[in-house]
């Protein structure tokens, strides 16, 4: 059933980070097979590869060699993927972010994975301006649109800051907005995401509130904000309050909602959707999803993967987990729907009748 569900129609991912949607082994799998490539593939030199740790001046980059190769095979074999997620993300974003690399391999799987998963259309939060050259230095973002382009109807970019100091974020999103004005690239951006971190005593949203309301009107941009991921963590309630001040498009992950209803009536009235991430919020916070919650308030949710390398999951995963856990096929159906509707040009009839060939399928193996 599980493999299934890999084919069930899916609008969209509107949830998805850009650098963890490729599996790492297909990754692996271009870096073993061509050594062309891993001539020219630089990694950050220092700490075993992690490049999370290493965002300092003076870090420097190297050629990957055989041995870094089978380190990461090593790792990638391991059983505890979660305790070793943090280490791999940082090690393949170094490499996704070699731009040779990006432009003629990365943005080609995510279309053979789209397709794999029959995924119509995604939107990603993406750090943009992260890539670098053949000698570790940045390429400029309008290169890296430039890449882009040819992929806006498949899918486009959430632009994402990761370190969320209110002043740094504005001033990185100021450039790219400054730099996309007028231009054919802004069909490629749907909007910012700020990820400030909830654990903390002060939420990144309450604290910053007048300036993230007056930068965004002043832009005239949209924004689809992480917040309220934290389950039973006060900050994240308030922060998760005040991104619905804000009037976003969506909010990300925002599990604390179901807790909290009277956050839920602003959701609704300002027609706000809420993505759902189910595994993630699982596997990182070991948040059990109340499907009654789903139920009561499906029109306002719309699904997603968050960071399929984590777990080796991905959006089929996440629906079949929703099903695992007695969601019925009406519900699905619905939360598919919601998801058509942040498609561009959504056929709802060819939807249909994709939808009523996998759901003959899912009957027929029910039966079994
Ligand atoms: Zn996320």
């Amino acid at each position: 059933m599980e493999k299934l569900f890999q084919e069930l129609p899916k609008p969209s991912n509107l949830h998805v980070h850009f650098s963890t949607f490729v599996p790492y082994d297909v990754i692996l799998k271009d870096i073993k097979k061509n050594k062309d490539l891993r001539d020219r593939l630089y990694i950050s030199s220092t700490q075993e590869l992690n490049f999370c740790k290493n965002r300092k001046k003076n870090m420097s980059y190297k050629l990957i060699t055989e041995q870094d190769i089978d380190k990461i095979e090593k790792l990638l074999k391991r059983k505890d993927k979660l305790k070793t997620f943090v280490l791999l993300g940082g090690i393949f974003y170094g490499i996704i972010k070699n731009f040779d690399y990006y432009k003629n391999f990365y943005l080609k799987h995510i279309l053979s994975q789209m397709k794999l998963q029959k995924i119509q259309y995604i939107e990603f939060r993406l750090r943009l301006g992260s890539c670098i050259d053949q000698h570790g230095k940045n390429i400029p973002i309008i290169e890296e649109l430039e890449a882009l382009y040819p992929y806006r109807k498949h899918f486009r970019i959430i632009v994402q800051d990761n370190k969320s100091k209110e002043k740094d974020s504005l001033h990185y999103f100021q450039n790219i907005i400054d730099l996309v004005r007028g231009t054919k690239y802004e069909s490629i951006i749907c909007g910012y995401d700020f990820v400030g971190s909830e654990d903390k005593k002060k939420s990144f949203f309450q604290q910053h509130f007048h300036a993230l309301q007056n930068f965004k009107k002043k832009n005239h941009i949209q924004y689809y904000l992480h917040a309220g991921e934290v389950p039973n963590q006060p900050t994240s309630v308030t922060n998760l309050d005040y991104a619905i001040r804000l009037n976003p498009i969506r909010i990300g992950h925002g599990i604390n909602l179901f807790k909290h209803p009277h956050l839920w009536k602003d959701i609704q009235k300002k027609n706000i959707y809420l993505e759902n991430c189910p595994i993630s919020n699982y596997v990182f916070f070991k948040y059990h999803l109340d499907i009654q919650n789903i139920i009561q308030y499906i029109d306002q949710i719309v699904i997603g993967s968050d960071d399929d390398n984590k777990f080796g999951s991905n959006l089929s995963m996440d629906y079949f987990y929703l099903h695992h856990l007695g969601l019925e096929m009406k519900y699905i159906y619905q939360l598919l729907l919601n998801s058509g509707k942040f498609v561009p040009h959504f056929n709802k009839k060819e939807f249909d009748k994709h939808f009523l060939i996998f759901y003959k399928k899912y009957l027929k193996l029910k039966k079994k």
